[in-house]
């Protein structure tokens, strides 16, 4: 992905996180790179153990043992994140870098009221009195239509939705410059998730953050992201503004996820036939040789066993590992 420097707000280059086990060293995320612009919405997709939920945790040196960052490194507002000492992180995880995860109730605290919980949020990183953190919590309540006066509600007087808003009216507390999301609305009910994603849409349109935003579902990436970036067991495998990986989707397994479901932007006429990707994605403690998709690939030349095919620039802003789009 390439971009002006000064467009760049975060740089991921050739992040490998492997974990560390007696019977030897697992890789799950593999040399992966992509870059991330002020102001956009960049998409991780994939299916499960691919290496998303793994990204976002590095990039905010989150991860616990035995998984452990081996290479590589995240520079963000133009610093490597991979050198900064432990206070220097705190001092960045939510002022500047906030995540919000799937799970609303456990990002919660269920004995204080959310009004509390918005409020020493702030108090954490700024030295403001009570009374106007509190005053700063009702505003962001209303920032994620939700009445001002709930502040004083506890979270298990809110519904699932309205948890998973709070959620992301914490992570908008300190106007941060980056807001992780991993996988933010899959608990969610699809009229509750489409709520969700058009507020955060709007949010970031109001309040001009970047966005980097994690999810299996290609559907709501395609629907909410400036760009993708398709991951396949640890190695991403295809990035692409949104429009053009719908349009022309080079590598095989893009293109599998894309006929998995029915999109917004279907032309008139009889809907295709939805199809599965056949196969599940492989043991990471024992991965495939060659292209990792190969066993599930309908169009594995012989060169696909035996060596990785490396990430290619097919087009401007569009890259894909696939031996297909060099023969
Ligand atoms: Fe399929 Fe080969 Fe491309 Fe892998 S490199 S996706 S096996 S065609």
């Amino acid at each position: 992905m390439t971009m002006m420097e000064s467009d760049q707000l975060l740089r991921v280059e050739d992040l490998r996180v492997e974990y560390l086990t007696e019977a030897g060293r697992v890789r799950v995320v593999d040399d992966v790179s992509f870059n991330l612009r002020r102001g956009e919405i960049l998409g991780l997709a994939g299916e499960s153990g691919s290496g998303k939920t793994t990204i976002a945790l590095a990039i905010l040196r989150l991860l616990k043992p035995p998984a452990v960052i081996t290479g590589g490194s995240v520079v963000f507002e133009g610093r490597d994140l991979l050198s900064l000492g432990e206070v220097e992180l705190r001092r960045l995880r939510g002022r500047k870098i906030a995540l919000v995860t799937q799970s609303a109730m456990n990002a919660l605290n269920p004995v204080l009221s959310i009004g509390e919980q918005l409020a020493d949020a702030i108090r954490e990183h700024e030295r403001v009195g009570r009374r106007s953190a509190l005053e700063r919590a009702r505003r962001l309540l209303d920032l994620v239509d939700i009445d001002p006066d709930r502040v004083r509600s506890y979270p298990h007087e809110l519904s699932g939705g309205m948890r998973q808003r709070v959620v992301i009216a914490m992570a908008m507390a300190l106007s941060p410059s980056l807001v992780l999301m991993d996988e933010p609305t899959t608990a969610l009910d699809v009229a509750v998730q489409r709520e969700i994603l058009a507020r955060i849409a709007r949010l970031r349109q109001e309040r001009d953050f970047s966005i980097l935003f994690i999810s299996h579902d290609l559907s709501i990436l395609l629907e909410l992201c400036t760009r993708i970036g398709v991951l396949y067991a640890g190695r991403l495998v295809e990035a692409a503004p949104a429009r053009r990986l719908l349009g022309s989707p080079q590598h095989p397994y893009t293109g599998g996820l894309i006929r998995c479901f029915p999109h917004a932007d279907e032309a008139p006429g009889p809907r295709p036939r939805l199809v599965g990707i056949p196969g599940a994605p492989p043991d990471p403690r024992d991965p495939p040789p060659g292209c990792r998709f190969h066993p599930r690939c309908g169009q594995r030349l012989p060169a696909c066993q035996r060596s990785a095919p490396a990430l290619t620039t097919v087009a401007t802003d569009h890259e894909v590992a696939c031996h297909l789009t060099r023969s």
